[in-house]
This record gives C-alpha cells, structure tokens and sequence, in this order.
C-alpha cells in the first residue's frame, strides 16, 4: 500500500487481493476530507474483504468524499451488487471496462472516466452514460462492443 498525503487529502493506492489482510484495513482516513482510493493493482476481492471493506468505509467521516480510481470491473460489480459497499459521498472516478471486436472476438480492457464517458446527477442535469458507438479494435480495426451490460453496470450511477 502506497499513501499520499496533500493537505486534507490522502491518496492510497492498494496492490493484490482484498481479503482477510489487506492493507488497506489498517490505513488511518478519519482526519481527511478527501479519499482517492486507486484500485488498479487489485486482483480480486474475497467475502472476507467485503465485509472487511465495508467496515473500512465506515470509518470515513460522514463529510468525507471517497472517489475510486482505475477499478477494475470486479470492484465495479460489487459497487452495484452489494448495498452498502460504498459510502453516500463517493464517486467512480473511472474503472476498467472489458470490450469485444464483433469482426476478430479480440477482448480489450477500455478506461471509462468519469464526466467523460459518464456523468453523476448534478443539480442541472441527471445521470448520462456518453460510450463511443466508434470505438476501434487495437487488433483489426473492427467495432469494439461493451462486453457487458450497460444498464447493469452504470447502476452505481442511479443509486447515487
Ligand atoms: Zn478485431
């Protein structure tokens, strides 16, 4: 675990998997009002590290925000599957979507961002997912198609 300290914000980025001994758990966040957490290095989350993490996020002070970087999709996944995982204030600041070229099935791991390729609420407007329809195969050439369901996986944006 690497961490970061700027003012009032800590940047921690994690390695491996979250499970029972992540080091993540012992990282101290109460006096920081900002929490950018970048994920990826980690390789796969155990029950023993959702429940673990949950726990982590509880500790966050109620006016911190907590913004996710570079999750990989699992992460994302459990974002959207389980209630609770992450606090109100937090944001995906991008995560790693996997793609498939219709013409050569060659698999790609596309970077979504964050008020790029999708956008949270805001006071003038409601969430907005923006994927290129063009995206290009690094391989043929061909269409890149999201290998995943869009609705499903841009959830974390409705429940926020
Ligand atoms: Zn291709």
């Amino acid at each position: 675990m690497k961490t970061k300290v700027t003012g009032s914000t800590i940047e921690i980025s994690i390695e491996g998997p979250i499970s029972e001994k992540a080091s993540l758990f012992e990282a101290s966040i109460q006096a920081y009002k900002e929490i950018k957490l970048n994920l990826s290095k980690v390789t796969f989350i155990n029950s023993i590290g959702v429940k673990n993490w949950i726990l982590w996020t509880c500790r966050i002070p109620q006016d911190a925000t907590l913004y996710l970087e570079e999750c990989p999709f699992v992460i994302v996944n459990q974002i959207n599957i389980v209630q609770g995982f992450v606090p109100k204030n937090s944001f995906v600041t991008s995560f790693m979507a996997p793609f498939l070229c219709e013409k050569c099935s060659h698999e790609q791991i596309v970077k979504l961002s964050k008020d790029v390729h999708y956008f949270y609420t805001n006071d003038q407007s409601p969430y907005k997912i923006q994927i290129p329809e063009d995206m290009k195969c690094a391989k043929c050439g061909g269409t890149m198609e999201a290998d995943f369901i869009m609705d499903k996986t841009f959830s974390f944006l409705k429940n926020s």
